[in-house]
Protein backbone atom coordinates (compact mmCIF):
# COMPACT_ATOMS: atom_id res chain seq x y z
CA UNK A 1 0.00 0.00 0.00
CA UNK A 2 1.21 3.64 -0.58
CA UNK A 3 1.87 5.91 2.06
CA UNK A 4 -0.77 8.94 2.55
CA UNK A 5 1.96 11.74 4.12
CA UNK A 6 -1.30 13.78 4.59
CA UNK A 7 -1.48 14.58 1.03
CA UNK A 8 -2.74 13.16 -2.16
CA UNK A 9 -1.95 9.88 -3.05
CA UNK A 10 -0.59 10.73 -6.29
CA UNK A 11 2.14 12.57 -4.15
CA UNK A 12 4.84 9.53 -4.54
CA UNK A 13 4.92 10.59 -8.23
CA UNK A 14 6.57 13.70 -7.35
CA UNK A 15 8.97 15.85 -10.08
CA UNK A 16 11.83 14.58 -8.69
CA UNK A 17 11.10 11.43 -9.57
CA UNK A 18 9.72 11.76 -13.04
CA UNK A 19 12.89 14.11 -13.91
CA UNK A 20 15.10 11.03 -12.22
CA UNK A 21 13.32 8.60 -14.83
CA UNK A 22 13.66 11.49 -17.64
CA UNK A 23 17.38 11.63 -17.30
CA UNK A 24 17.93 7.92 -17.04
CA UNK A 25 16.35 7.26 -20.41
CA UNK A 26 18.07 10.45 -21.80
CA UNK A 27 21.11 9.15 -20.00
CA UNK A 28 20.29 5.64 -22.35
CA UNK A 29 19.74 7.33 -25.10
CA UNK A 30 23.38 9.13 -25.16
CA UNK A 31 24.69 5.62 -24.41
CA UNK A 32 22.97 3.87 -27.43
CA UNK A 33 24.14 6.43 -29.86
CA UNK A 34 27.67 6.56 -28.89
CA UNK A 35 27.95 2.73 -28.70
CA UNK A 36 26.75 3.36 -32.30
CA UNK A 37 29.66 6.42 -33.43
CA UNK A 38 32.41 5.54 -31.71
CA UNK A 39 31.61 8.20 -28.78
CA UNK A 40 33.70 6.47 -26.13
CA UNK A 41 37.33 6.88 -25.45
CA UNK A 42 39.59 5.67 -22.28
CA UNK A 43 41.68 7.74 -20.10
CA UNK A 44 44.89 6.17 -18.32
CA UNK A 45 45.44 6.57 -14.57
CA UNK A 46 49.24 5.75 -13.68
CA UNK A 47 49.83 2.86 -10.97
CA UNK A 48 53.23 3.40 -9.24
CA UNK A 49 55.55 1.94 -7.79
CA UNK A 50 55.87 2.34 -4.35
CA UNK A 51 59.29 1.87 -3.83
CA UNK A 52 60.75 3.17 -6.97
CA UNK A 53 58.19 5.61 -8.23
CA UNK A 54 57.82 4.40 -11.40
CA UNK A 55 54.82 3.51 -13.21
CA UNK A 56 53.68 -0.69 -13.12
CA UNK A 57 50.96 -0.05 -15.41
CA UNK A 58 48.00 2.19 -15.89
CA UNK A 59 43.92 1.77 -15.61
CA UNK A 60 41.87 2.22 -17.97
CA UNK A 61 38.45 4.32 -17.03
CA UNK A 62 35.63 5.37 -19.59
CA UNK A 63 34.45 8.65 -20.40
CA UNK A 64 32.23 9.75 -23.00
CA UNK A 65 34.10 11.63 -25.77
CA UNK A 66 32.10 14.91 -25.91
CA UNK A 67 30.13 15.27 -23.13
CA UNK A 68 30.84 14.59 -18.76
CA UNK A 69 28.89 11.95 -17.30
CA UNK A 70 30.35 10.39 -14.69
CA UNK A 71 31.06 6.71 -15.20
CA UNK A 72 29.74 6.29 -11.74
CA UNK A 73 26.32 7.37 -13.55
CA UNK A 74 26.31 5.66 -17.03
CA UNK A 75 28.00 2.36 -16.11
CA UNK A 76 24.67 1.37 -13.99
CA UNK A 77 22.56 2.02 -16.83
CA UNK A 78 24.67 0.25 -19.15
CA UNK A 79 24.25 -2.83 -16.87
CA UNK A 80 20.34 -2.44 -16.72
CA UNK A 81 20.44 -3.52 -20.15
CA UNK A 82 22.53 -5.23 -23.01
CA UNK A 83 25.00 -1.82 -23.86
CA UNK A 84 27.11 -3.09 -20.99
CA UNK A 85 28.23 -6.05 -23.43
CA UNK A 86 28.81 -3.82 -26.13
CA UNK A 87 30.88 -1.16 -23.73
CA UNK A 88 33.07 -3.98 -22.13
CA UNK A 89 34.01 -5.15 -25.66
CA UNK A 90 34.95 -1.66 -26.58
CA UNK A 91 37.08 -1.42 -23.74
CA UNK A 92 38.41 -4.19 -24.06
CA UNK A 93 39.81 -3.92 -27.68
CA UNK A 94 40.94 -0.75 -27.06
CA UNK A 95 43.06 -1.17 -24.25
CA UNK A 96 44.65 -3.95 -26.44
CA UNK A 97 44.90 -1.48 -29.13
CA UNK A 98 46.35 0.96 -27.35
CA UNK A 99 48.99 -1.83 -25.74
CA UNK A 100 49.89 -2.68 -29.11
CA UNK A 101 50.34 0.96 -29.70
CA UNK A 102 52.62 1.93 -27.14
CA UNK A 103 54.88 -0.82 -27.81
CA UNK A 104 54.89 0.26 -31.76
CA UNK A 105 56.60 2.82 -30.59
CA UNK A 106 58.76 1.25 -27.71
CA UNK A 107 56.82 1.81 -24.91
CA UNK A 108 55.96 -1.52 -23.47
CA UNK A 109 56.60 -3.21 -19.88
CA UNK A 110 53.55 -1.84 -18.16
CA UNK A 111 50.47 -3.14 -17.98
CA UNK A 112 46.91 -1.84 -18.60
CA UNK A 113 43.82 -2.55 -16.35
CA UNK A 114 40.57 -3.00 -17.54
CA UNK A 115 37.59 -2.56 -15.58
CA UNK A 116 34.74 -5.65 -15.52
CA UNK A 117 31.28 -5.49 -14.89
CA UNK A 118 29.79 -8.76 -13.17
CA UNK A 119 27.10 -8.13 -15.41
CA UNK A 120 29.06 -9.36 -18.51
CA UNK A 121 29.72 -12.82 -17.60
CA UNK A 122 26.50 -13.18 -19.33
CA UNK A 123 28.23 -11.83 -22.53
CA UNK A 124 28.70 -15.50 -23.81
CA UNK A 125 31.58 -14.63 -26.18
CA UNK A 126 33.43 -12.66 -24.06
CA UNK A 127 36.31 -14.97 -23.82
CA UNK A 128 36.61 -16.52 -27.28
CA UNK A 129 36.22 -12.37 -28.48
CA UNK A 130 39.06 -11.82 -25.50
CA UNK A 131 41.47 -14.51 -27.13
CA UNK A 132 40.86 -13.03 -30.60
CA UNK A 133 41.84 -9.43 -29.53
CA UNK A 134 45.07 -10.51 -27.68
CA UNK A 135 46.03 -12.41 -30.94
CA UNK A 136 45.03 -9.82 -33.30
CA UNK A 137 46.99 -7.15 -31.97
CA UNK A 138 50.29 -9.39 -30.87
CA UNK A 139 49.32 -8.21 -27.07
CA UNK A 140 50.48 -11.25 -24.44
CA UNK A 141 48.11 -11.83 -22.00
CA UNK A 142 50.16 -11.17 -19.31
CA UNK A 143 50.00 -7.34 -20.34
CA UNK A 144 46.36 -7.35 -19.90
CA UNK A 145 45.04 -7.05 -16.67
CA UNK A 146 40.59 -7.56 -15.32
CA UNK A 147 39.61 -5.46 -12.36
CA UNK A 148 36.13 -7.45 -10.82
CA UNK A 149 34.64 -6.39 -7.77
CA UNK A 150 33.10 -9.11 -5.40
CA UNK A 151 30.06 -8.22 -6.54
CA UNK A 152 30.72 -11.10 -9.68
CA UNK A 153 29.57 -13.38 -6.86
CA UNK A 154 26.40 -12.16 -5.93
CA UNK A 155 24.38 -14.25 -7.57
CA UNK A 156 26.30 -17.21 -8.52
CA UNK A 157 29.58 -18.66 -7.42
CA UNK A 158 30.49 -21.74 -9.82
CA UNK A 159 30.06 -19.77 -13.04
CA UNK A 160 32.35 -16.77 -12.12
CA UNK A 161 34.52 -18.61 -10.55
CA UNK A 162 35.45 -21.29 -14.12
CA UNK A 163 34.96 -17.82 -15.75
CA UNK A 164 37.67 -15.91 -13.54
CA UNK A 165 39.92 -19.68 -13.76
CA UNK A 166 39.68 -19.63 -17.30
CA UNK A 167 40.78 -15.74 -17.49
CA UNK A 168 43.39 -16.37 -15.40
CA UNK A 169 44.92 -19.74 -17.33
CA UNK A 170 45.06 -17.70 -20.77
CA UNK A 171 47.68 -15.38 -18.59
CA UNK A 172 45.74 -12.60 -18.41
CA UNK A 173 45.92 -10.92 -14.52
CA UNK A 174 42.96 -10.13 -12.15
CA UNK A 175 42.78 -7.66 -9.02
CA UNK A 176 40.09 -7.42 -6.92
CA UNK A 177 39.01 -3.82 -7.17
CA UNK A 178 37.28 -1.80 -4.28
CA UNK A 179 38.61 -4.28 -1.93
CA UNK A 180 37.37 -3.24 1.95
CA UNK A 181 33.89 -1.86 0.67
CA UNK A 182 30.71 -3.86 1.22
CA UNK A 183 30.66 -7.66 1.93
CA UNK A 184 34.51 -7.85 1.52
CA UNK A 185 35.42 -10.70 3.26
CA UNK A 186 39.00 -11.37 3.80
CA UNK A 187 38.01 -15.77 2.97
CA UNK A 188 37.55 -14.47 -0.20
CA UNK A 189 41.31 -14.03 -0.86
CA UNK A 190 42.35 -17.67 0.08
CA UNK A 191 40.35 -18.91 -3.10
CA UNK A 192 40.07 -16.18 -5.56
CA UNK A 193 42.47 -16.65 -8.62
CA UNK A 194 43.25 -12.91 -8.27
CA UNK A 195 46.77 -11.63 -8.86
CA UNK A 196 46.38 -8.46 -6.77
CA UNK A 197 44.23 -6.72 -4.47
CA UNK A 198 43.23 -2.98 -4.88
CA UNK A 199 42.54 -0.88 -1.36
CA UNK A 200 39.17 1.25 -1.90
CA UNK A 201 39.99 4.50 -1.73
CA UNK A 202 37.81 4.45 1.74
CA UNK A 203 40.53 2.14 3.23
CA UNK A 204 43.36 4.46 1.52
CA UNK A 205 41.60 7.38 3.58
CA UNK A 206 41.37 5.49 7.17
CA UNK A 207 44.85 4.39 6.84
CA UNK A 208 45.42 8.16 7.40
CA UNK A 209 44.23 7.84 10.73
CA UNK A 210 46.93 6.46 14.32
CA UNK A 211 44.50 4.01 15.45
CA UNK A 212 44.21 2.03 11.80
CA UNK A 213 47.90 1.30 10.98
CA UNK A 214 48.08 -2.16 12.80
CA UNK A 215 44.78 -3.05 10.38
CA UNK A 216 46.58 -1.99 7.70
CA UNK A 217 49.93 -3.66 8.26
CA UNK A 218 48.05 -6.95 8.86
CA UNK A 219 45.69 -6.67 5.87
CA UNK A 220 48.84 -6.04 3.77
CA UNK A 221 51.08 -8.85 5.16
CA UNK A 222 48.05 -11.10 4.67
CA UNK A 223 47.69 -10.41 0.91
CA UNK A 224 51.53 -11.39 0.84
CA UNK A 225 51.19 -14.62 2.04
CA UNK A 226 48.85 -15.24 -0.34
CA UNK A 227 50.91 -14.19 -2.85
CA UNK A 228 48.70 -11.19 -3.99
CA UNK A 229 50.33 -8.24 -4.70
CA UNK A 230 48.54 -4.68 -3.27
CA UNK A 231 47.84 -1.05 -4.61
CA UNK A 232 45.94 1.40 -2.47
CA UNK A 233 43.31 3.80 -4.77
CA UNK A 234 42.19 6.90 -4.34
CA UNK A 235 45.61 8.13 -2.74
CA UNK A 236 45.53 12.02 -2.48
CA UNK A 237 47.81 12.70 0.32
CA UNK A 238 51.83 12.49 0.93
CA UNK A 239 50.98 11.58 4.52
CA UNK A 240 49.19 8.37 2.94
CA UNK A 241 52.19 7.60 0.75
CA UNK A 242 53.89 7.67 3.58
CA UNK A 243 52.37 5.63 5.91
CA UNK A 244 51.67 3.08 2.91
CA UNK A 245 55.02 2.24 1.98
CA UNK A 246 55.89 1.82 5.59
CA UNK A 247 53.20 -0.49 5.67
CA UNK A 248 54.77 -2.33 2.78
CA UNK A 249 52.47 -1.78 -0.01
CA UNK A 250 53.24 -2.57 -3.33
CA UNK A 251 51.43 0.40 -5.94
CA UNK A 252 48.95 3.56 -5.08
CA UNK A 253 46.81 4.94 -7.79
CA UNK A 254 45.38 8.38 -7.12
CA UNK A 255 45.85 11.88 -7.45
CA UNK A 256 48.66 12.61 -5.75
CA UNK A 257 50.88 11.34 -8.40
CA UNK A 258 48.17 11.62 -10.90
CA UNK A 259 44.49 12.13 -12.22
CA UNK A 260 43.44 9.89 -15.02
CA UNK A 261 45.70 10.57 -18.88
CA UNK A 262 44.24 11.49 -22.12
CA UNK A 263 46.28 9.01 -24.09
CA UNK A 264 48.70 11.40 -25.67
CA UNK A 265 49.71 12.49 -22.17
CA UNK A 266 49.79 8.90 -20.08
CA UNK A 267 52.41 8.57 -23.17
CA UNK A 268 54.66 11.37 -22.30
CA UNK A 269 54.76 10.39 -18.98
CA UNK A 270 55.11 6.58 -19.63
CA UNK A 271 59.13 6.54 -18.14
CA UNK A 272 58.63 8.99 -15.77
CA UNK A 273 59.50 8.47 -12.43
CA UNK A 274 56.79 10.11 -9.50
CA UNK A 275 59.71 10.24 -6.62
CA UNK A 276 62.89 12.11 -7.99
CA UNK A 277 63.15 14.46 -11.30
CA UNK A 278 65.97 12.63 -13.49
P1 LIG B 1 37.03 2.20 -9.89
O1 LIG B 1 37.33 1.11 -10.86
O2 LIG B 1 37.17 1.88 -8.45
O3 LIG B 1 37.96 3.40 -10.32
C1 LIG B 1 38.50 4.34 -9.42
C2 LIG B 1 37.79 5.66 -9.52
O4 LIG B 1 38.40 6.59 -8.62
C3 LIG B 1 37.88 6.33 -10.89
O5 LIG B 1 36.69 7.09 -11.06
C4 LIG B 1 39.08 7.28 -10.71
O6 LIG B 1 39.06 8.37 -11.62
C5 LIG B 1 38.85 7.74 -9.30
N1 LIG B 1 40.07 8.19 -8.64
C6 LIG B 1 41.35 7.82 -8.89
N2 LIG B 1 42.22 8.42 -8.03
C7 LIG B 1 41.45 9.16 -7.21
C8 LIG B 1 41.77 10.03 -6.09
O7 LIG B 1 42.93 10.20 -5.68
N3 LIG B 1 40.72 10.64 -5.48
C9 LIG B 1 39.44 10.46 -5.89
N4 LIG B 1 38.48 11.11 -5.24
N5 LIG B 1 39.11 9.65 -6.92
C10 LIG B 1 40.10 9.02 -7.57
P2 LIG B 1 35.88 7.08 -12.42
O8 LIG B 1 36.81 7.09 -13.59
O9 LIG B 1 34.85 8.14 -12.32
O10 LIG B 1 35.17 5.66 -12.40
C11 LIG B 1 34.24 5.34 -11.41
C12 LIG B 1 33.87 3.89 -11.45
O11 LIG B 1 33.18 3.59 -12.68
C13 LIG B 1 35.07 2.95 -11.43
O12 LIG B 1 35.52 2.75 -10.12
C14 LIG B 1 34.47 1.71 -12.05
O13 LIG B 1 33.75 0.98 -11.09
C15 LIG B 1 33.51 2.29 -13.06
N6 LIG B 1 34.17 2.29 -14.38
C16 LIG B 1 35.01 3.20 -14.93
N7 LIG B 1 35.40 2.83 -16.17
C17 LIG B 1 34.80 1.64 -16.40
C18 LIG B 1 34.80 0.71 -17.51
O14 LIG B 1 35.50 0.88 -18.51
N8 LIG B 1 34.02 -0.41 -17.38
C19 LIG B 1 33.28 -0.66 -16.26
N9 LIG B 1 32.54 -1.78 -16.20
N10 LIG B 1 33.26 0.17 -15.20
C20 LIG B 1 34.02 1.30 -15.27
MG1 LIG C 1 38.86 -0.17 -11.14
MG1 LIG D 1 38.38 0.70 -7.48
MG1 LIG E 1 36.66 2.34 -5.93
Amino acid sequence: SVKNNGKSNYAFFDKDMVAQVQEKVDIEKQLRDSVENDGFKLLYQPQVDVESGEISGFEALIRLKDRFISPGVFIPIAEETDLIHELGRFVTEEAIRQLQEWKSRGLEGKTVAINFSAKQLKDEGYLEFLKDRLEHYGVAPSELEIEITESVFLEKKDQPLKFLEEVRSMGVRIALDDFGTGYSSLSYLTFLPVNKIKLDKSLSDRFLELENIGVMDSLISLAHSLNLEVIAEGVEYMEQYKKLKVGKCDRIQGYLFSKPLEKEDAELIYNKSFLNEN
